[in-house]
């Protein structure tokens, strides 16, 4: 579903993805680790068409993104960017609307859908999160767990294929991050394709199908979770999981 090909990224003269290639099988769920500063958002990020690439080659499901550095139409990039949901480490919720504005916003400004039409959705949506009681509410009013889970709500909102995640419990209290995976467990369960990138090595090898460990721009190791976060054959993966117990 998901194929790049040599992606490649700098900030200034910094490279900051080195050549990376990987790809993501459809209802696969992908766990990216890695140290601070070793490219992990950026990779993310990228695919998500926040941040533009210089060189390589993203596909989704065949169709090239970008493909040798070069960028599809602008009318391509939405229709492909229509498929990609991402969720954030600061949940980036709209603080003067309330949780169903902020569900009902990218339909609304992306497919012209009102907000009537769009009722029935973010009850069902709101309800698989457990906050069918908070369609009301103000972030404002809310705790980081229920946050992040109205954010995730409302990146389903756009009936995604693939959900990328950048950290998305690291702003959280420790008892407030359960809550938020168990979602994201769910998430899997139902098929969703996901790249998240993580720290919670339990999720990373309870649920994801594959784990990504980068360090420095690249991809060092790649593997089974279970299998790498225990037994990781490179020497940067052990010194970094030797680090993160
Ligand atoms: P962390 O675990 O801290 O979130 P990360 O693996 O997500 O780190 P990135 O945020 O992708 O790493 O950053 C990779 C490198 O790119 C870092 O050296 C960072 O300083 C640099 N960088 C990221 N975004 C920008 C930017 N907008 N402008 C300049 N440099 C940037
Ligand atoms: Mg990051």
């Amino acid at each position: 579903l998901i194929d790049v090909v040599d992606m490649k990224k700098s900030f200034g003269n910094i490279e900051v993805l080195k050549q990376i290639t990987f790809q993501v099988e459809k209802n696969e769920v992908v766990a990216v680790i890695g140290p601070s500063g070793s490219g992990k958002s950026t990779m993310l990020r990228s695919l998500a068409h926040l941040e533009e690439i210089e060189g390589g080659t993203i596909r989704i499901d065949g169709e090239p993104l970008v493909h040798d550095g070069v960028y599809a139409s602008t009318a391509d990039i939405r229709k492909i960017g229509r498929r990609i949901g991402m969720v954030f480490q600061h949940f980036n919720l709209f603080p003067h609307l309330t949780v169903k504005q902020n569900l009902a916003l990218a339909p609304k400004l992306v497919k012209g859908e009102p907000i009537e039409k769009l009722t029935g959705r973010i009850t069902e949506l709101l309800a698989k999160v457990g906050l069918a009681d908070k369609v009301d509410a103000y972030p404002a009013n809310l705790s980081g767990g229920q946050k992040q889970r109205v954010a995730i709500a409302r990146a389903l909102m756009m009936e995604p294929e693939i959900l990328l995640f950048d950290e998305p419990t690291s702003a959280l209290d420790p008892e407030l991050t359960g809550e938020v995976l168990e979602v994201m467990k769910k998430l899997a369960e139902e098929n969703m394709t996901m790249i998240v990138v993580t720290h919670e090595m339990s999720f990373a090898k309870d649920v994801a199908t594959k784990a990504l460990f980068m360090a420095d721009g690249q991809i060092i190791e790649e593997g089974v979770p279970a299998e790498m976060l225990t037994i990781p054959t490179h020497d940067r993966t052990k010194a970094f999981l030797a680090r993160t117990l």
